[in-house]
């Protein structure tokens, strides 16, 4: 990798940061595109975040950050403006200087709908989803999939309330149609059967033992299953979900195109695509042979 003395620092902000592959991928795409940059992460505890996110100020070659977990919504009260999307989520995963200020921006809802889009050929106007959990990446498709005008959002979460309170803030800002339900609620089945998209928030999968996080059996042929997971790259859910011939996508291609949208709010140059895909395949290959 090449820079110089002058180079503009990019920095990913997370605890634990060790894991990610965002650096493999946006030194890829610096690169690629001639940009004297680094990517660099950076951990720190949330009581230092603050601290953390001063100190870009002064920074004269700051190029921008990313936020991962778990600081993803203090960063929002850390930053000076928010784009509309991270003000409606709460969260911030982009930090971009723009005239001195700090701009906080959200990505993520953006990224999975262009995988959706780009990858499966599917547009959530007037359809139905199910989202499995109601963690911090629920939040974000749940908002994206409402404003781009799905039908009915079904959010189920292992902790009820986590689930209806989702359900009742997407309600409340976007006027969509969102209902919480708890994993033993009997509505599931027909929510599930009679769905056009099926999303894994949970980090259940993880782990390559890890069961479906729903009874596969509901699925139905040809709904599309995404799973926010990209390593394993097919979990038991997509498994399931090609055996019951439905369409499945995992967390790849998602992962790719928040990061590419924040590379091009950094840079005002669009990354290619392609050179950030190769790096991420090469990351994940290259951690599953230490593991
Ligand atoms: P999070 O805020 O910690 O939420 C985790 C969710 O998983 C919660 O809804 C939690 O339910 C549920 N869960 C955890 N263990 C469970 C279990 N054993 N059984 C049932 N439900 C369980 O995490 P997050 O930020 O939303 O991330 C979730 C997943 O998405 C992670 O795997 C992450 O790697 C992935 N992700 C991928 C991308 C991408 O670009 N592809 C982007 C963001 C996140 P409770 O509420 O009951 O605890």
């Amino acid at each position: 990798m090449k820079f110089t003395a002058a180079a503009k620092l990019f920095i990913l902000f997370g605890d634990p940061v060790g894991h990610s592959l965002s650096p493999a991928m946006q030194n890829a795409a610096l690169q690629a595109a001639g940009i004297d940059g680094l990517y660099i992460p950076w951990r720190v505890k949330g009581a230092d975040l603050p601290t953390a996110f001063e100190s870009l100020r002064g920074m004269e070659n700051f190029g921008g950050a990313n936020v991962t977990l778990p600081h993803k919504e203090q960063a929002a009260a850390l930053v000076d403006t928010l784009t509309q999307e991270a003000a409606l989520v709460g969260a911030v995963n982009t930090v971009v200087a723009r005239d001195g200020h700090l701009l906080g921006a959200n990505t993520d809802g953006q990224g999975f709908l262009r995988s959706l889009h780009d990858e499966a050929a599917f547009l959530p106007h007037g359809k139905s989803a199910v989202i499995l959990g109601a963690g911090g990446a629920a939040r974000a498709i749940a908002v994206s999939l409402a404003e781009a005008g799905a039908e009915e959002i079904v959010i189920v979460n292992r902790t009820i309330e986590r689930a209806q309170s989702l359900a009742e803030f997407v309600n409340r800002k976007i006027r969509a149609s969102a209902i919480g339900l708890g994993l033993d609620d009997p509505r599931i089945s027909a929510k599930v059967r009679d769905c056009a998209l099926v999303v894994n928030t949970t980090s259940v999968g993880l782990t390559p033992s890890d069961p479906p996080p729903i009874n596969p059996t509901l699925l139905r042929p040809g709904a599309l299953v995404y799973d926010l997971i990209y390593r394993p790259q097919e979990t038991a859910l997509l498994r399931e979900a090609k055996k019951r011939s439905c369409r499945v996508l995992g967390g790849l291609g998602m992962l790719l195109y928040q990061g590419a949208l924040a590379f091009e709010l950094w840079t005002g140059q669009k990354p290619s695509e392609e050179v950030m895909r190769q790096a991420l395949v090469a990351a994940i290959a290259n951690l599953s042979e230490v593991c």
